[in-house]
């Protein structure tokens, strides 16, 4: 947002500030890759400061709370600063202490999750050395950040251990509260197939009650019990609790947000981008940019007090990496489930939507580069607009 407002507004009037409380941006993505030894932390982690546009002062520093009333961000160390418009883009983080036992004495040992970079770096340690058992690959509750990355996370295990030629020593079960593999009916079909075709077994509607560290299992609500010998959970994902001290949020601490406008929907000063919002839309990084194209336009609307475009259609657009150097391709909206096609010219391809094919792994692959040098930069993806495009499509 800064890269894109600081082109468009006169610098005479307007200082943009960015207040983050890390020094370093994590490229997420690639927590899924580095437990498996594809990826080092290195093609992770940045400093932020290079990513910074000319103008634009950054303040390291966390935020306490926004007093939203006054206009006012309130910060650790005592300083206060006043704005005109604030964008809230705080992310969500994982909540292992929402789930009796999850950070008990297994935390780390057995139990691992792969949505921090601690977490992540942590499970590489253990998969270096792990004789192999029983795996589960399971999801606390919805929604979590791109609600792909865990079957994503079991399709590479299956490839990790077959090459270490112990897959026979490994049997996997993937645990989710969904019925399915997916959020999506035809997404869905697509990946409960692969799932068996990989030998993936799946335990759905399991709502996890406890983990019982002592006997080494996971137990839901209706009393159902999976045992485990290595446990790689996403625990629930919750926004910052900045948002419940100043007000802010819902019960998971997501900022009530307009789905379509990106405006928040008790402040008119306030608007939303990425993962921070209760937007139905996916919690992913290109739905963030996509975002970003459209609330830029807003926030100018906004500035000449016009009204606001209701534009954002919930685009998203996710590479699902499912093993043995292949990947599949979904992009959807809100009114739009994942389908068959090709993407992005339509006809053309040369990527193919929902089927797996080396040309969308290579795009996946790609994504760290474009992450870092496109996302970041805010700059337009050539012949990727920021509303879904249906052509291309096969909703029959
Ligand atoms: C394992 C995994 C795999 C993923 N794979 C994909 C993928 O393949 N494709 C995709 O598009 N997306 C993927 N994502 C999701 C993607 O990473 C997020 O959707 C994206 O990073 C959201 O951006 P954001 O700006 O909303 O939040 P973030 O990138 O999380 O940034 C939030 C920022 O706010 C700062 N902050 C938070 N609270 C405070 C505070 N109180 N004070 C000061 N600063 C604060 C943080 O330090 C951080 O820098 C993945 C995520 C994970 C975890």
């Amino acid at each position: 947002m800064a890269n894109h407002l600081q082109h468009e507004l006169d610098k005479n009037e307007w200082e943009i500030n960015i207040i983050d409380e890390r020094e370093e941006h994590h490229y997420q993505p690639g927590y899924l890759f580095l437990p498996f030894d594809i990826y080092e932390p290195e093609d992770i982690v940045k400093s932020i400061k290079e990513f910074i546009p000319k103008g634009v002062r950054l303040l390291t520093d966390k935020i306490e709370k926004i007093d939203a009333a006054n206009n006012v961000v309130q910060m650790k160390n005592g300083d206060h600063l006043h704005y005109e418009i604030l964008i809230i883009a705080t992310g969500a983080k994982i909540a292992p202490e929402e789930v009796e036992g999850m950070k008990g004495a297994e935390w780390q040992k057995s139990v691992f999750d792969f949505y921090t970079f601690e977490g992540s770096l942590a499970l590489r340690n253990k998969l270096r050395e792990w004789e192999g058992g029983r795996l589960l690959v399971h999801i606390t509750e919805m929604p979590i950040k791109c609600p792909v990355a865990p079957l994503e996370f079991a399709f590479l295990a299956d490839s990790f251990f077959k090459h270490k030629h112990m897959r026979d020593k490994v049997e996997i079960t993937y645990v989710t509260p969904l019925s399915g593999a997916f959020t999506k009916p035809k997404a869905t079909e697509a990946l409960d197939h692969l799932l068996q075709e990989k030998n993936i077994n799946i335990e759905s509607d399991f709502a996890i009650a406890e983990v019982d560290n002592e006997n080494k299992k996971i137990i839901d609500y209706g009393g159902r019990e999976i045992p485990f010998d290595l446990l790689v959970t996403v625990p629930t994902n919750k926004g910052d609790e900045l948002m419940e001290r100043s007000g802010l949020g819902d019960e998971l601490n997501y900022v009530p947000t307009h789905k379509a406008t990106l405006q928040s929907l008790k402040y008119k000063n306030i608007f939303v981008l990425g993962d921070a919002s209760n937007i139905p839309a996916s919690k992913a990084g290109s739905v963030a940019h996509f975002e970003a194209e459209i609330l830029t336009e807003n926030i100018l609307l906004f500035i000449k007090g016009e009204p606001l475009k209701e534009e954002f259609d919930g685009h998203a657009n996710c590479f699902i990496e499912t093993g043995n150097g292949k990947a599949l391709l979904i992009d959807f909206n809100y009114t739009h489930e994942p389908v068959e096609g090709t993407f992005p010219f339509p006809g053309i391809g040369p990527m193919r939507l929902l089927k797996e094919s080396r040309m969308n792994h290579m795009g996946k692959l790609a994504f760290k580069w474009i992450y870092w040098n496109v996302l970041l930069k805010g700059t337009h993806i050539p012949f990727v607009s920021a509303t879904m495009q249906e052509a291309g499509k096969n909703f029959a």
